[in-house]
């Protein structure tokens, strides 16, 4: 292997080298340029990339220059693409050849992504060895080029002659390059300082990508990408940014964002739906549906055994949330249990009473669900939840006890099923959900909005003149338990006169992004906007506008493809498909007082640990 290489290898060095010295070539010191040249064409790359990328690390991009008097070397570094070990034998040529006209051997590191590292060193008489490189130090990700001078070229190991070199040359090279100088306070000197970064990297976007690239070429890679690398696109070129105002564009966008498929809805659809009884008011029953298939074309009645069947007062399930398979639910605000389920095993598990919950008899508490997910850096399923307290206007009222003080401050607090206990978090109560039971699991994170109102039914429904307060969409990690509050623009869904209607907020999941419906309470017309990127202002896209649905009532749940699950306004299921705008009957019909709920429900096996029922 190695010997054919070298045959390659000697027949193109001794050509290169002739046609150099009898050409161009004539100018030793154009070597440095060539390869300054070849460093900035791997840094390109990987800007270029990174757009697209996310998992490219994010590290600074530049050149450096090592001369070494003493071991008579000049090193070469940048953190670019790299080369394949198939790059080092077969792509090199005259740019890097010209190396030769200094070096009497040469020695390339090279380390392409998350292949290995590996080592190529040549000699003038055509000797190639190609290895992986194992021992020597890692370098993360780009080439090391170490040219070892010939005894005539030593005047390329002085700094000044370098600088100079480097001014006269490479005055279009839009990354710094870094000369190793002992006279430094830190070593590394800055030598293109004239440059200015935001310069740079306009510059960068403007020469290579800007002028390469046919119109349409961008065009048809862009709107591929998630909203959040787009919104990179239009911090870095201006005239990117304005993609959104073309229709052309818009439509290429919305288009791919319905029809790609994403595994977040390889799942089953788990819709419980809650029957009250309105003749009897203590008299509730809940009633779950398994939707399969990409429209629910199959809809199956679960004859689910209710886990608390037995207990008289708490057969109404308010609200759950799905992750792995395990259902997270609560029956209503004043049963104050939580439970884990896996409908599968049928393993139940009641969560213990908090601290929180403790309280004297005058005070009432609350508790709303914010959130369930999965800490995957613990292997560890979590709550989070609020508790509020109130004055408790329920039986006897015992003066005496009035008379003990209590902090009615709400309290969030987060449940570890490893740890089996909850404990307090610090997150204001302006951020908790207050009672939404429109939240989602997705990548790490539960996110859920601070403002809600009910999207179902009007005796549910909170002021309506707080639509002026600030709503955010909040993003709790599950791992590391912090949390980031995007805001959510006040005029998602108004029109002129959203003074009059209140404004119903749906969160739920399009193709991998985080999706908002809004539509104005009283009216028909349906928003929908993703977001770009967590914790970013000005980061949803309005996307959908779709006017007027008759008959249609409040949103469920979605499926991939842009299907939209609603419940009609005569209690009917129905999905709405957003490229055609088709309705389609689910076929559950029941009393239009009904309220539905809709989980992604994976069946699993997983058990809940220190599970005891
Ligand atoms: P040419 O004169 O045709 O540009 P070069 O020898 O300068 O030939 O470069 C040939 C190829 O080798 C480049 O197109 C690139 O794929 C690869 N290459 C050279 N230097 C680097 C480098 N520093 N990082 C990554 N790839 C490089």
């Amino acid at each position: 292997m190695v010997n054919d290489d070298a045959l390659v290898l000697e027949c193109k060095m001794s050509s290169v080298l002739s046609l150099m010295k009898k050409t161009f070539y004539s100018n030793n010191e154009i070597f440095l340029r060539e390869l300054i040249n070849n460093a900035f064409d791997a840094l390109n790359k990987i800007q270029f990339g990174r757009l697209a990328d996310m998992r490219i690390l994010d590290d600074e991009l530049m050149i450096r220059l090592i001369p070494h008097r003493a071991k008579k070397t000049l090193s070469i570094i940048d953190n670019g693409v790299g080369m394949t070990k198939y790059d080092l034998v077969n792509n090199l040529d005259v740019g890097f050849y010209s190396a030769y006209l200094v070096a009497h051997k040469v020695i390339v590191t090279s380390k392409y992504n998350d292949l290995d590292q590996y080592n190529w060193e040549s000699q003038l008489d055509g000797s190639l060895i190609v290895t992986r490189d194992i021992t020597a130090k890692k370098i993360s990700r780009g080439t090391k080029i170490t040219l070892f001078l010939k005894d005539d070229q030593l005047e390329y190991t002085k700094e000044a002659t370098i600088k100079n070199l480097v001014n006269k040359h490479c005055q279009h090279i839009t990354y710094p390059i870094y000369i190793w100088s002992e006279n430094t306070k830190d070593y590394w000197q800055l030598i293109n300082s004239w440059l200015n970064k935001q310069e740079m990297k306009n510059k960068f976007v403007d020469e290579k990508l800007g002028n390469h690239l046919p119109n349409d070429l961008i065009v048809s890679i862009l709107f591929k990408l998630p909203l959040k690398s787009l919104k990179r696109f239009g911090g870095l070129y201006k005239s990117w940014a304005l993609l959104f105002e073309n229709s052309h564009f818009i439509d290429l966008f919305r288009n791919n964002v319905i029809s790609s498929h994403h595994s977040y809805y390889d799942d089953t659809s788990l819709v419980l739906c809650l029957y009250q009884y309105y003749n009897d008011p203590i008299k509730y029953e809940s009633c779950l549906y398994l939707l399969n298939g990409e429209k629910f074309q199959n809809t199956e009645k679960l004859n689910w055994k209710n886990p608390l069947e037995d207990h008289p007062f708490e057969k109404y399930i308010f609200s759950y949330s799905s992750v792995n398979g395990i259902l997270c639910f609560y029956l209503n605000y004043y049963n104050q249990s939580m439970y884990l389920w896996n409908p599968a095993t049928g393993e139940l598990k009641i969560l213990p009473r908090s601290p929180t919950e403790y309280v004297p008899p005058h005070v009432k508490a609350y508790i709303t669900n914010d959130g369930f997910g999965y800490d995957c850096v613990r292997d560890d399923y979590k709550v989070i939840r609020t508790v509020t307290f109130d004055e408790n206007s329920f039986g006897e009222r015992d003066e005496e006890l009035f008379t003990i003080e209590w902090d009615f401050t709400p309290i969030c607090e987060i449940y570890s099923q490893k740890s089996n206990c909850w404990r307090k978090v610090d997150m204001d109560y302006a951020f908790c959900s207050k009672g939404g039971e429109n939240n989602l699991y997705l990548d790490g994170m539960c996110h859920w909005l601070n403002n809600w109102y009910s999207s179902q039914d009007l005796e549910f429904q909170l002021d309506i003149s707080s639509t002026d307060d600030q709503v955010y969409l909040v993003s709790f990690d599950m791992s590391n338990e912090t949390y980031c509050a995007t805001v959510v623009p006040i005029d998602m869904a108004i029109d002129d006169d959203f003074v009059i209607y209140g404004v119903d907020r749906f969160l739920f999941v399009l193709n991998g992004s985080i999706a908002m419906m809004s539509n104005d309470q009283g009216k028909t017309t349906f928003y929908i906007s993703i977001l770009g990127e967590v914790g970013k202002k000005e980061t949803w896209k309005k996307l959908f506008i779709f006017d007027p649905l008759p008959g249609i009532g409040t949103p469920i749940g979605a499926r991939s493809m842009g299907n939209i699950l609603f419940k009609t306004k005569d209690g009917q299921l129905v999905w709405f498909d957003l490229s055609t705008h088709k309705i389609t009957k689910v076929g559950i019909k029941v009393h239009p007082g009904i309220m539905f709920h809709m989980v992604i429900y994976r069946e699993s096996l997983v058990q809940i640990q220190g599970m005891k029922s």
